[in-house]
């Protein structure tokens, strides 16, 4: 830190005198110096940076179990002994909630939905409510 602010501090001190060859020379050096410390410094943040704290990771986990009960009243609940496979609510769905899952029916985003009912209206098995 130190040595930055030295070098820093040299390449910004306004010279009013001719410089000689080997001072220029020498700045240019200083100044490649300090270019490349401040390369490695940025390099080694980003290595140590982590792609995603484990905070965040630890909220976003508390913030879905949170709205566990709340989605699970509001989805549609599908009645897999009556599904039978036609795909027919998943295509029919406008937000893709719903996907065939081993030729049934499953709810695979469920903070999609916007429980307009058309999944339920259209099931030729009434296999869903809302
Ligand atoms: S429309 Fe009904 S029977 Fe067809 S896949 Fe959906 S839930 Fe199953
Ligand atoms: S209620 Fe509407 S948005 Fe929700 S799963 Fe059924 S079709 Fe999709």
């Amino acid at each position: 830190m130190y040595r930055m602010r030295y070098l820093r501090r040299r390449m910004l001190t306004p010279t009013s005198v001719q410089l000689t060859r080997e001072q220029e020379s020498r700045m240019l050096a200083e100044q490649i110096n300090l270019l490349e410390f401040q390369l490695n410094t940025i390099r080694k943040r980003l290595e140590e940076t982590p792609k995603e704290s484990s905070t965040q990771r630890f909220q976003q986990y508390r913030f879905k179990r949170s709205m566990r009960p709340i989605l699970s009243i509001l989805i549609p609940k599908i009645d897999s002994s009556r599904c039978v496979g036609c795909g027919v609510c998943v295509n029919a769905c406008p937000t893709g909630v719903l996907a065939l899952v081993g030729g049934k029916s499953r709810v695979v985003h469920a903070e999609a939905c916007v429980r307009c009912g058309v999944c339920s209206n259209l099931c030729p098995s009434h296999a869903i409510t809302i």
